[in-house]
């Protein structure tokens, strides 16, 4: 009969996750974490400074995923750990407003020039259900429009892949919602203008929102094209649907103004009618926000018909966790310095897969990145998808090994902090030539 395995776990990580296993879904608390795509133990976080976290054997690492963005300043900024000391003392939670909620919500309004009005939420995942209600609340239509490969949060109506064709709508990628609750989302390919013209042309009429990720984080790092973000939003107009930009990931992050200010460079006047805000605004709290024009907002409880609430909702220390880490963001050259950093590494890794023979590509925009093992860039999710993922597998393990935490998935985006070095850089880039060099790549 067969022994049961009673040797010790190799690790405190490999412990840990043995005993997580037993009580939590699949030892976490958000699937990604789990490693499942590459294989492996998480590793449990011990504790992180700057650009840095410890795990539970005491390893370090380079820290290139931020807590998936919200730490642009680096962990533990000691003006951060100042405003949430103080502002811990004075209460964690009221449920009744507070001053740093107005000043919050002042700030975003003023580095966001699209954003008139603005209500503070907990997760991205509400800021996004809630905006998608509140467009269909101020259009009086159902319809809403998404792209393959975008995450806009786990709301049942936005966990859908494509249907079969653009008069089917999508199918649920989720047990446990109902396809009749996705029955309204229809789901395009990113980048395709053809295809968005005829989805409009077929339903525009009854469409309240496009919902799209201006830079998508989510199938790793692929951009909007100018004329496709130019016909986005030209087509909302036309057909009176609100263009709704999804800057969990990009607001504050990409650069000042977010995703919609690299836009505006190139389209003149270009503007979202609503954002969604997270990430980098919390600076590692649970904070976010939806906003936009006045008249939509206006249509919000307790002043419209549209319902949305939360016990939680501008959290004192979470606001002061935000309110800070946007101070620091401000400073003069902060994002000239974070993109220059962070291109840095895109084409320093570039070079190391070229020097091999490796086929890879990689792109960035402030301190936001993807690479890719790919020849060229990827211009949507079906050709992100056709990357080698054993190939990304064995990277990603020779990376940790070195000391590298990399998203443990080929579909991710990486986020570099104020707090990494060029040094860190320079040995992220040597750890990545030596396994391009060696015969295990
Ligand atoms: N939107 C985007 C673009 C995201 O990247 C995410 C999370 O990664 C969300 C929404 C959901 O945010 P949260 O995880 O805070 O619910």
């Amino acid at each position: 009969m067969e022994q049961p395995n009673t040797k010790p776990p190799a690790s405190r990580n490999d412990a840990l996750f043995e005993r997580a296993k037993k009580l939590i879904p699949g030892g976490v608390n958000s699937p990604v974490r789990a490693f499942k795509a590459v294989g492996g133990t998480p590793r449990f976080v011990q504790r992180a400074q700057g650009a840095y976290f410890w795990d539970a054997d005491g390893k370090r690492y380079i820290d290139y995923i931020g807590s998936w963005g919200p730490m642009i300043l680096g962990h533990g900024h000691p003006a951060v750990l100042e405003a949430v000391q103080k502002a811990l003392l004075e209460g964690f939670s009221y449920g009744a407003p507070t001053e740093r909620e107005v000043e919050l919500a002042e700030e975003i309004v003023r580095l966001m020039p699209s954003i008139e009005m603005v209500r503070l939420v907990s997760s991205g995942t509400e800021a996004g259900m809630s905006a998608i209600r509140l467009a269909r609340g101020a259009t009086g239509r159902s319809k809403i429009l998404k792209f393959e490969g975008c995450y806009h949060g786990h709301a049942d109506a936005l966990l859908v892949k494509a249907g079969s064709g653009l008069a089917t709508f999508g199918n649920p990628t989720s047990a446990g919602v109902p396809p009749e609750v996705v029955q309204h989302t229809l789901v395009l390919e990113y980048n395709n203008v053809t295809q968005l013209e005829e989805a409009f042309a077929l339903h525009g009429a009854e469409v309240a929102c496009l919902i799209i990720e201006p830079i998508a984080g989510n199938m790793n790092f692929v951009r909007a094209s100018v004329p496709f973000m130019k016909r986005c939003r030209e087509l909302c107009t036309q057909y009176g649907a609100l263009l709704v930009f999804d800057e969990v990931m990009t607001g504050f992050r990409v650069a000042l103004g977010g995703a919609q200010s690299v836009y505006a460079k190139s389209i003149p006047g270009f503007k979202p009618d609503m954002t969604v805000l997270g990430k980098v605004i919390g600076g590692g709290m649970p904070l976010a926000a939806f906003g936009g024009t006045r008249a939509v907002m206006e249509q919000l409880a307790p002043m419209g018909s549209v319902y949305q609430a939360g016990t939680l909702s501008g959290n004192p220390v979470a606001t002061a966790c935000g309110l800070a880490t946007l101070r620091e963001v401000q400073k003069p050259g902060f994002y000239e310095a974070l993109g220059e950093r962070t291109r840095s590494l895109v084409s320093g890794l570039t070079a190391a897969g070229a020097k091999s023979g490796v086929p890879f590509c990689g792109d960035s925009e402030g301190g936001m990145f993807g690479f890719f093992l790919l020849g060229q860039l990827p211009q949507n999710y079906a050709t992100v998808m056709t990357t080698d993922s054993p190939a990304f597998n064995r990277f990603f393990h020779a990376m940790l090994d070195s000391g590298v935490y990399y998203a443990p998935a080929l579909y991710e985006a990486g986020f570099v902090s104020a707090a990494h070095t060029a040094e860190d850089i320079a040995s992220t880039v040597a750890a990545a030539h030596d396994f391009f060099s060696s015969p295990a790549s």
